[in-house]
């Protein structure tokens, strides 16, 4: 059986190389950055005002107060998008407004706050307090260089870094294209909502929440319909499956047990099982194997493991296929609350409740049946085979986003 780290390093090593396609900076929500973006502009492109006021020449204002107002003419006006076509000279000013264009010959701005004017002489301001040289002005390039380094191969991209590529003018994006990802769950015991439960039968669970977690992963996601325990209609199903994606997710049917086909279908298919079991709990019967160019990750069918091995093993399969760098899941440092006991031999991944102070309690129960403590957690937590991590422990939470 291999361990978390192994299979981890097994799957990623399986991936080809992120397949580029151009969109649209408005349509790059989410997507990974495939080539290094250096800047084509200088931001903020020129000398610009940081306040509404009036564009000065810091020297003229130098012993301005509320008590001793110095007074300048007012040469104009300047609106957005605007540039003033004159100078500023001595003992004038020209008025202005955040973001437009300092004029020639001023060296600061004066807020509008620190000035009055009146009625009955409209062509001047009364300066009410002195600024320094450059004060209040946003200075070309002070932001961004042009030419230098905006956002790194591999960034995965989020609003702000949206707003910064926008700000220089790109209009497309290299990004990675989105691996297409099936969602089989197969188990002759499921049933849809909307139908009742004979006994025996259970509702199906694990689609939508895989969903869920597969839209956080920046893949789409075709949701295929419930399969028995057959091995005819499992291989009928992940052959469709692969034939219309470039990932497949099974749920269930990857256990010791006589009705497990999904590993025995695959072969059929031609698919090479890469590994199966790893010494995780919960989620031990996961198995991955590649199938032309194409993977299968298997995961148990109980909830709580789909969703843990789908975090810990899934999950930064598919952001890496998207050329993403950093692929281990958000985490930061807490405070166990109570104890936490691994009896088992395998590493337990403990769902936890984390509050914003980081002191971290049990989720509840953690049986891998366990609904509630699964919709109750907002975190995962370690805990080593065998060992108990004692109430003041210092551990590290394991968060995913959408809590
Ligand atoms: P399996 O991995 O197929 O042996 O299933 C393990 C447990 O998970 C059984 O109790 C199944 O009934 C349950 N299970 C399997 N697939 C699903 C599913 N899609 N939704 C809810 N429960 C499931
Ligand atoms: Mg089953």
């Amino acid at each position: 059986m291999l361990t978390y780290e192994e299979a981890l390093a097994r799957v990623l090593g399986a991936l080809p190389p992120a397949l580029s396609e151009k969109v649209s900076v408005a349509d790059a929500a989410g997507r990974c950055l495939l080539e290094t973006v250096t800047s084509p502009l200088d931001l903020p492109p020129f000398d610009n005002s940081a306040m509404d006021g009036y564009a000065v020449r810091a020297a003229d204002v130098a012993k301005a107060s509320a008590e001793h107002p110095i007074f300048l003419r007012i040469l104009g006006q300047i609106g957005a998008g605007e540039v003033f076509q004159g100078h500023v000279g001595v003992q004038t000013c020209v008025r202005l407004f955040t973001g437009t264009p300092l004029p020639t010959g001023a060296d600061a701005v004066v807020m509008q706050e620190d000035t009055r004017t009146n009625a009955a002489r409209p062509e001047q301001v009364q300066i009410l307090d002195a600024v320094r040289p450059w004060e209040n002005v946003r200075l070309r390039g002070e932001d961004v260089k042009a030419g230098t380094l905006l956002l790194p191969a591999g960034t995965r991209l989020g609003a702000g870094h949206l707003n910064l590529l926008a700000a220089v003018g790109l209009k497309n994006l290299p990004v990675a294209r989105r691996p297409q990802v099936g969602v089989v769950s197969t188990g002759s015991e499921l049933r849809l909502a909307g139908k009742p439960l004979a006994p025996g039968q259970i509702y199906e669970s694990n689609r939508p929440m895989l969903s869920a977690l597969l839209a956080d992963c920046g893949t789409k996601v075709q949701s295929y319909p419930l399969v028995p325990d057959s091995l005819t209609r499992t291989r009928t199903a992940l052959q469709r499956a692969f034939a219309e994606c470039d990932a497949v997710i099974t749920t269930g049917g990857a256990s010791v047990g006589q009705l497990d086909f999904v590993k025995m279908a695959f072969a059929e298919l031609g698919g090479s099982q890469e590994f199966w079991q790893v010494a995780i709990k919960p989620g031990k019967p996961f198995v991955f194997g590649t199938l032309a160019g194409k993977f299968l990750f298997g995961l148990p069918g109980n909830p709580v493991s789909a969703f843990v091995t789908f975090l810990l093993l899934v999950r930064p399969a598919l952001l890496r296929w998207q050329g993403v760098q950093d692929v281990a899941l958000p985490s930061h440092p807490g405070t166990l609350v109570e104890a936490l006991v691994n009896r088992g031999d395998r590493r337990h991944f403990v769902r936890v409740r984390v509050d914003v102070e980081g002191r971290v309690h049990s989720a509840g129960t953690q049986a891998s049946h366990m609904l509630h403590s699964l919709a109750a957690a907002n975190a995962l937590v370690e805990v080593p085979p065998e060992s108990t991590l004692p109430a003041g422990s210092p551990v590290r939470v394991l968060r995913w986003s959408g809590t």
